[in-house]
């Protein structure tokens, strides 16, 4: 007969079959360390999309029109994070209100979200 071990610490489980923890304070720690890992990952992801606002937020203020793709890789833009895409035109991606259209030649134009009235 096989052992079932506590998802937890390990320990060898008595008892119910169908018992996946020695007690709560194990299932507690197991689901709160699942939730930390969880939250965690969210973390970064939003990390990178404030980053990546504020590099193009930043070119914006600076008058900075056209990027090249060098310009936006060397002030640390994560290429592969964007909020969303503009439905009329799928070559403007956009990280919250502020976004980029590729152009030819690996240059980019920087974009500004206008609210609609
Ligand atoms: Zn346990």
């Amino acid at each position: 007969m096989c052992q079932k071990k506590c998802l937890d610490c390990g320990a060898v489980i008595q008892g119910r079959v169908d018992k996946k923890f020695c007690d709560d304070s194990c299932r507690i720690n197991f689901h709160n360390q699942k939730y930390k890992s969880k939250q965690a990952g969210f973390r970064k992801i939003e990390s990178v999309l404030r980053s990546n606002r504020k590099i193009l937020a930043q070119f914006l203020q600076e008058g900075v029109q056209m990027p090249s793709k060098e310009m936006l890789e060397q002030a640390g833009f994560n290429f592969d994070y964007f909020t969303h895409r503009d439905h009329q035109d799928p070559n403007h991606f956009y990280v919250y209100d502020v976004g980029i259209s590729a152009e030819p030649d690996a240059k980019y134009i920087l974009l500004k979200l206008i609210k609609k009235p």
